[in-house]
C-alpha cells in the first residue's frame, strides 16, 4: 500500500501549492522513492479544456489525452514522468461519475448525496494511483482555498481518510501566508492562525505547516506559529521566495521538509537525495554565458499562465545552451506592416504560440513573412505552424486569401483545414485531436537533426490541420512537409531548407519537456537564435545579406 500526503491551502490563492507539492515528490523520489502527485480541483468543469486561458492559464494535455491542470505540467517537469487522465480529477468528473451511477440504478433506491455518495467518490479516485502498485508515496494537492464552500467535500473526504487509514500512512500539509507589514515591519502570524483553524473546524488536523514568507522566520515565529496552530516546532517549514522555481526543491531540502514526512510516514528505507543533475541543470540556469531575446507572439500575453509550458521549456533549453533566454511579449493584435520591423527588428528568435479563434491572427501572418523574409529563427507550435502555412501560400504560391476554415469558413484556398473526423463532432470537451501520436520524420532534414531519430511521438491538441490537397503545389515551392502521421498522412511538421531555421509543428513539442529531458526543438532553437545573435553583432555578417533572405 501507498502512503498518502494531501496538500491543502489558506489565507490566499496563488502560493505555489503546485509547487511545493511537485518539490517534495521530487525530494522523495531523488531518496528513492517512487512518487507522484495529483491534482483535485473543486471546480464544476469536468475538466478544465473548456476553460478560457484568462480563467485558467494553459491547459496541459497529457500522453494519454486528458486536458488538464497547468500544475500537471510542474509535476512532469520536476519529476521526468508522465501523469495521466487519472491525476486530475474536478468536482464536475466527481459528479458526472455519481450521477452516472444513479442512473444505472447502482444506489438501489437511496438517497444520493454529498456525504456519503460524493465524498465516496472522492475518496474513491485520491486512492486510486497508490492501489497500482506502482506508488510509495502519492501526493494530492488540493485546489482552492481552505474555507471556499466548493472546496469542503474535498476537505471532508481528507477528513475522512485521516480518520480511516493507519497513522503513518496518511500526513496532511498545509501551504500558508506570512505576510510581512512593512509599516509594521513585522510578520504577521494570525492569518495563518485562522487559516489552521479553519481546517480544523472542518476536521482536518495539518501535520505540517510550510510558510511562504518573503523575510525569513526566526524560531521564535517558528515556535509561536507551531503553538498557535498545534503542530510540531520543526513541522514549520519556511518557505522563502525563490528566484526560479527549480531552486524550491533544494530550499525545502535545507528545511528538511522530506525528513519531516518521512518521519511521519514511517519510511525508513531511503537514500541520501540523489539531486546531481538538478544541481548540475541549476548551475547552468543561473550562470549562463550567453543571451537571447525571443520574441513570444499571442494573443494571451498578458496572462504569462497561458503559455507556462512554453517559457518553461524555454528555461530548460536555455540551461542547455548555457545560454540566458528573455522572453519579450508581443501581441499579436498589435503587429501591422508598418511597424512589424520595429517591433521584431532586436529579436534573435521568433516563437508564434498555439491558439484558437480569428483574433490576432493577421498579426501573426506578418510576424512569419518578416521572420521568414529576414532569417530570423522561426519556430512555430500548432496555430504558429498553422500561420506559417497561410503565409507561404498568400505570399509565396500567390494564392490571394488563402486561410485556415477556422478564422474562414469560404476561405477560397483552405490551405488548413478541419480534420475530416472533427466535422462531424458537435460536443465541445475532450473532442479535439489529443494526446501523442507518432510522427515519421524524413530523413537529411532539419527536423532529423533536430531529434535525431526518425520516428517520434508528441502530444496534440488542435481541430484543424495542413490540407493535404495543396501538399504538391507548396513542395514545388520549396515548401517540405518533413513529419508526417503514418497512419493519416496527416502533416506535423513544415519547414523551410533555405532558411538559417524555420520550422512548424503541428504537436505542442513544449508539453514533454522537463529539466532533465529539454525538448529538442526548443533546445535547437534556443542554439539558431545564439548563432543569429553572434552574426548580428559580428563585422562580417554573410548570412544575413545572402540569398538566404
Ligand atoms: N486552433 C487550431 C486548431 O484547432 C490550433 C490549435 C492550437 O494551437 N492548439 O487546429
Amino acid at each position: 500500500m501507498a502512503k498518502y500526503i494531501f496538500v491543502t491551502g489558506g489565507v490566499t490563492s496563488s502560493l505555489g501549492k503546485g509547487i511545493i507539492a511537485a518539490s517534495l515528490a521530487k525530494l522523495l523520489q531523488a531518496r528513492g522513492l517512487r512518487a507522484t502527485i495529483q491534482k483535485f480541483d473543486p471546480y464544476i468543469n469536468v475538466d478544465p479544456g473548456t476553460l478560457n486561458p484568462y480563467e485558467h492559464g494553459e491547459c496541459f494535455v497529457t500522453e494519454d489525452g486528458a486536458e488538464t491542470d497547468l500544475d500537471l505540467g510542474h509535476y512532469e517537469r520536476f519529476l521526468n514522468i508522465y501523469t495521466s487522465q487519472a491525476n486530475n480529477v474536478t468536482t464536475g468528473r466527481i459528479y458526472q461519475t455519481v450521477i452516472n451511477k444513479e442512473r444505472e440504478g447502482a444506489f438501489l433506491g437511496k438517497t444520493v448525496q454529498v456525504i456519503p455518495h460524493i465524498t465516496d467518490e472522492i475518496k474513491r479516485r485520491m486512492l486510486l494511483l497508490g492501489k497500482e502498485d506502482k506508488y510509495d508515496v502519492v501526493l494530492t494537492e488540493i485546489g482552492g482555498t481552505v474555507g471556499d464552500i466548493e472546496s469542503l467535500p474535498f476537505v471532508e473526504a481528507v477528513r475522512q481518510l485521516q480518520w480511516e487509514l493507519p497513522e503513518e500512512d496518511c500526513l496532511v500539509i498545509h501551504l500558508t501566508l506570512i505576510p510581512y507589514l512593512k509599516a509594521a515591519k513585522e510578520l504577521k502570524t494570525k492569518p495563518t492562525q485562522h487559516s489552521v483553524k479553519l481546517l480544523s473546524e472542518n476536521g482536518v488536523h495539518p501535520d505540517i505547516l510550510v510558510c511562504r514568507t518573503e523575510e525569513p522566520l526566526n524560531n521564535e515565529l517558528k515556535r509561536k506559529i507551531a503553538q498557535f496552530c498545534n503542530v510540531k516546532p520543526d513541522a514549520v517549514i519556511e518557505a522563502a521566495d525563490a528566484s526560479t522555481i527549480y531552486e524550491v526543491p533544494l530550499m525545502m531540502m535545507r528545511e528538511k521538509l522530506d525528513l519531516i514526512c518521512l518521519k511521519k510516514l514511517n519510511i525508513t528505507n531511503y537514500q541520501e537525495p540523489e539531486l546531481s543533475k538538478w544541481k548540475g541543470f541549476l548551475d547552468k540556469l543561473k550562470y549562463p554565458k550567453s543571451k537571447v531575446t525571443i520574441g513570444l507572439i499571442g494573443k494571451y500575453i498578458e496572462l504569462q499562465d497561458a503559455y507556462k509550458s512554453i517559457l518553461e521549456s524555454f528555461i530548460h533549453a536555455g540551461a542547455m545552451n548555457e545560454c540566458k533566454v528573455q522572453v519579450v511579449n508581443v501581441h499579436s493584435e498589435f503587429i501591422t506592416e508598418e511597424n512589424v520591423s520595429e517591433k521584431l527588428g532586436s529579436l534573435d528568435g521568433l516563437l508564434v504560440a498555439p491558439g484558437f479563434g480569428h483574433r490576432g491572427i493577421e498579426g501573426k501572418i506578418i510576424a512569419v513573412q518578416y521572420a521568414r523574409e529576414n532569417g530570423l529563427p522561426f519556430f512555430g507550435i500548432c496555430l504558429g505552424m498553422q500561420m506559417a502555412v497561410i503565409e507561404y501560400a498568400r505570399n509565396v504560391l500567390d494564392l490571394k486569401d488563402a486561410h485556415s476554415t477556422e478564422m474562414d469558413p469560404k476561405a477560397p484556398y483552405p490551405v488548413i483545414n478541419m480534420m475530416e473526423e472533427q466535422k462531424k463532432i458537435r460536443m465541445m470537451g475532450g473532442t479535439m485531436r489529443l494526446g501523442a501520436y507518432p510522427c515519421e520524420i524524413k530523413e537529411g532534414s532539419l527536423a532529423h537533426r533536430i531529434y535525431g531519430d526518425l520516428s517520434i511521438t508528441e502530444r496534440h491538441r488542435h481541430r484543424f490541420e495542413f490540407n493535404n490537397d495543396f501538399l504538391e503545389q507548396f513542395e514545388q515551392a520549396g515548401f517540405v512537409a518533413s513529419g508526417i502521421n503514418p497512419e493519416t498522412g496527416l502533416v506535423e511538421i513544415v519547414e523551410l531548407p533555405h532558411h538559417p531555421f524555420f520550422i512548424g509543428v503541428q504537436y505542442h513539442p513544449e508539453l514533454k519537456s522537463t529539466v532533465e529531458r529539454p525538448a529538442p526543438l526548443f533546445v535547437h532553437f534556443i542554439a539558431a537564435a545564439k548563432q543569429y545573435n553572434d552574426m548580428r553583432y559580428s563585422v562580417k555578417n554573410p548570412l544575413l545579406q545572402s540569398e538566404m533572405i
